[in-house]
């Protein structure tokens, strides 16, 4: 799989001459197992949302964290930056004053996701938030790749 990504990879190169792509593709595609590995694509733990009152209840929130190997503050402010709200953390659950749909929050973590967990450069999400003064990059542990992140 490894050796088939890498040959994929020229497919955006310049100068790669198109037949000899097309062969190392087909040689590349001719090394594959005849059944294709169960997906370890990444898909987050879809948010339990639950509006009491006029607050809303993220119940699993700490699982997606977890899963998405972020430290919750970083995720909890982004949220509360997007839904332009208050709230706060409450043992696995996060907490928001207003109320807010599972489909907000579940596109809302879509985004957070895309900007600061999977890395622009390879797609893989084994990234790293490292911080250098006021600076956060995303280093990826996939491709090595090192991109700059704005605040939250
Ligand atoms: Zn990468």
């Amino acid at each position: 799989m490894a050796y088939l990504e890498k040959i994929l990879m020229y497919e955006g190169g310049e100068g790669v001459e198109t037949r000899s792509y097309r062969t190392m593709l087909e040689d590349a595609y001719s090394r594959l197992p005849p059944k294709p590995k169960v997906s370890t694509r990444f898909e987050l733990p879809k948010p339990i949302v639950q509006i009491i009152g006029t607050r809303t209840f993220l119940q699993n929130f700490r699982e997606i964290c977890q899963y998405m190997n972020r430290e919750q503050s970083h995720t909890f402010k982004f949220l509360l930056n997007e839904l332009g709200t208050a709230g706060h953390i409450s043992d696995d659950m996060a907490v928001f004053q207003g109320k807010f749909s599972e489909e907000q929050i579940e596109r809302l973590l879509k985004h957070y996701v895309d900007e600061f967990v999977i890395c622009p450069v390879c797609r893989r999400p084994d990234t790293r938030i490292q911080k250098q003064g006021r600076f956060n990059f995303l280093v990826c542990e996939a491709c090595g790749a090192r991109s700059s992140l704005r605040n939250v």
